[in-house]
């Protein structure tokens, strides 16, 4: 089992012409809803690589919570520690112009209420061979379920996403971290990648910085050093890319795939759902990923 302990947002896309400046209405194309937040995404992404997947997170007591909890289901994620808690769901509100530039306000909403773990969580986490975060709850929460994480002997995956620097006992409890090139220089302060890569193996044992279609960095404190390719894509969608590939990184690592075997199962993955529209909707099966990597 993997467990994701994160966020889960609704996300309410505008496609516009131009996006509005302040005092300003604009007429849309086209809206839709897109079932997202980085931890449910992550946790989609797994399940739909072959993983056996369990979500531990909130949602608000709203439509769009029970719409989040279907779609969690439908991708065959396991949904009995994703909570309902009073109030509104989280939402990223996003608009995106006909330049493919976007803008996004997010609103945590029910991701916002969570302090920790729950007993419930700490048994899922504990009995898990790997734990998925990001930094989309609050940074308290996130601190304690690596810390629960690590007590259990479980990997800890962390996508510092969104960028910020990161407390000590954040990064002493983190296995594998997987920033982008500009989470990992917000993080280190340093922006060549591979710089940022060797001052994150001072505090943690393994680090992947992707690079979006430049591919990924891998570096790990046993001494290991790997440059991954992209795979060539006509890119039409890079939302949730990186989620893709840490959901599909940890299905490899978990099932036993050597490294250089499960990054490449990663960047297939990821490839392959930049080239839909989209973030839950956009990421590939696992038959797609296996009749790709051929
Ligand atoms: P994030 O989505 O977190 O910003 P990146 O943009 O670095 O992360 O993308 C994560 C991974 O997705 C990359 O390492 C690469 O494997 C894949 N990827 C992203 N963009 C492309 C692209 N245009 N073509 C092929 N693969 C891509």
């Amino acid at each position: 089992m993997i467990s994701v302990f994160g966020s889960a947002n609704m996300d309410l896309v505008a496609f516009v012409p131009v996006a509005p400046k302040r005092g300003e209405t604009v007429t849309g194309h086209r809206f839709r809803t897109v079932p997202g937040g980085k931890g449910a995404n992550q946790a989609i992404a797994a399940a739909r690589a072959g993983g056996e997947v369990a979500f531990l997170g909130a949602v608000g007591d709203d439509g769009f919570g029970a719409e989040m909890r279907t779609a969690l289901a439908e991708a065959g994620v396991e949904v009995h520690g994703l909570r309902q808690v009073p109030g509104p769901s989280g939402i990223a509100h996003i608009v995106v112009d006909d330049e493919g530039g976007n803008s996004i306000i997010v609103v945590p909403g029910a991701n916002g209420t969570i302090t920790g773990p729950s007993g419930e969580d700490l048994a899922a986490i504990a009995g898990s061979r790997a734990l998925l975060l990001q930094l989309e709850l609050p940074m308290e929460a996130v601190v304690a379920g690596a810390q629960a994480g690590t007590v259990s002997g479980v990997p800890v995956y962390l996508t510092p996403a969104p960028a910020q620097q990161l407390p000590d006992e954040l990064l002493d409890a983190v296995t594998v971290i997987v920033p982008n090139e500009h989470e990992a220089a917000a993080i280190t302060g340093v922006t060549r990648p591979e710089d940022a890569m060797e001052a994150l193996l001072d505090r943690v044992e393994e680090v992947v910085i992707t690079l979006g279609s430049e591919g990924a960095l891998y570096g790990s404190r046993s001494g290991s050093r790997l440059r991954v390719p992209a795979v060539k894509v006509e890119a039409v969608d890079t939302t949730a890319a990186g989620d893709t590939f840490v959901g599909a990184l940890a299905v490899a690592r978990t099932e036993g795939m050597d490294v250089p075997g499960a990054l490449r199962f990663a960047s297939v993955a990821a490839a392959l759902s930049v080239r839909r529209e989209g973030a839950s909707t956009s990421m590939p099966t696992r038959r797609e990923i296996e009749d790709t990597l051929g």
